[in-house]
């Protein structure tokens, strides 16, 4: 790839400052692992966006985009490509009474604080998952049985042949933890959600029990990427790892959480070598012992 060409093309489309090189994706995950992106851009608009995506296909270089890389494995060698974060203008919000259309680079934790000071419930839940709402499509997710699904009316995004396409909920097939987006190379811009009327005493007591739920039973001072695996059917992840010993095992500076087996944490300057070795030690035990096949929650990206 000759970095100085296609410089020079985000100089001739005037977008020069949304792009850096060589940028380490640790800055950019919540488990603070990960090699550089050979491109990295944060455009602030869709017209910034669509100038991305012609680079991407003038040069052929493929195009990831993250939210706040809290469900990311980035591995060491980095991703040869470009990655993309949502920039300012995609983090708006436009309230009309009970529904709002809000960006998908917004950050659940302040969109939840908004929501509540507005008296508005539905999203109590996510109050305290550290992602942005497009990972939250994405991932369709939830906390103690309620999830993104429920509450989104439709979600706009920009495809690989640069179309803008908005598709209510039956066209997402939202499932646990994933929805029909995923893997589609498509770029979540906007997404509006359906909210209830509710009471801010209320609201504000329910979120504070799920962040007393998580503290208890969660490592949530320690740098993590959330649960590594899906709840098997009639199972919990966490379960089937301490019984087949994995809780506490440890591999250079990663280490299953003592706290709650299906969350990996990052003790220091861990790899992502580390991060996998534990991950595939995991899912082979757990094989062996129970015949179960643990499907990743975790995503990985980058060059193997
Ligand atoms: C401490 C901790 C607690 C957590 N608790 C929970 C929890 O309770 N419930 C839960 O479900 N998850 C939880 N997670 C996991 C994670 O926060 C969620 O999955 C979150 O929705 C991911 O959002 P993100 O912006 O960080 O996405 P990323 O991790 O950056 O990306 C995840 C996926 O979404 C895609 N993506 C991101 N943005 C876009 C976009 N705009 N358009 C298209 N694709 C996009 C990426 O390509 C990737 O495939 C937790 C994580 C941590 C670290």
């Amino acid at each position: 790839m000759n970095t100085y060409v296609i410089n020079n093309e985000f100089i001739k489309k005037g977008i020069e400052k949304v792009v850096k090189f060589k940028e380490p994706l640790m800055n950019h995950t919540s488990l603070k692992i990960g090699g550089p992106a050979d491109i990295f851009c944060i455009p602030n608009d869709i017209e910034e966006l669509m100038k991305i995506i012609s680079i991407s296909q003038k040069f052929n270089i493929p195009f990831w985009v993250i939210g706040n890389g809290t469900n990311l494995l980035v591995l060491d060698k980095g991703v040869r490509g470009i990655v993309i974060k949502l920039g300012k203008g995609f983090k708006k919000m436009n309230f009309i009474d009970k529904i709002v259309k809000v960006g998908a680079g917004t950050s659940l934790l302040y969109l939840g604080r908004i929501t509540l000071n507005r008296g508005l419930s539905g999203l109590e839940f996510a109050c305290n998952i550290p992602g942005t709402l497009g990972g939250a499509i994405i991932n369709n997710a939830g906390f103690n049985g309620n999830c993104m699904a429920d509450i989104v009316q439709s979600v706009t995004f920009l495809t690989k042949e640069k179309k803008i396409e908005s598709v209510p909920p039956p066209g997402l097939n939202f499932k646990y933890r994933e929805c029909n987006l995923k893997d589609k190379s498509v770029i979540i811009l906007e997404v509006t959600l359906q909210l209830k009327e509710g009471n801010k005493e209320k609201i504000e007591s329910i979120i504070k029990e799920y962040i007393k739920i998580r503290e208890v039973k969660q490592p949530v001072d320690k740098l993590s990427a959330g649960s590594i695996f899906k709840n098997p059917p009639s199972y919990y992840a966490g379960e089937l790892i301490e019984k087949v010993g994995a809780k506490g095992l440890s591999q250079g500076k990663a280490a299953v959480s003592n706290k709650h087996a299906n969350f990996i944490i990052n003790n220091g300057n861990a790899t992502a070598r580390d991060v996998l070795y534990l991950i595939e030690e995991i899912e082979k035990r757990v094989k062996n012992i129970f015949g179960i096949k643990l499907v990743r929650e975790i995503q990985i990206l980058g060059e193997p």
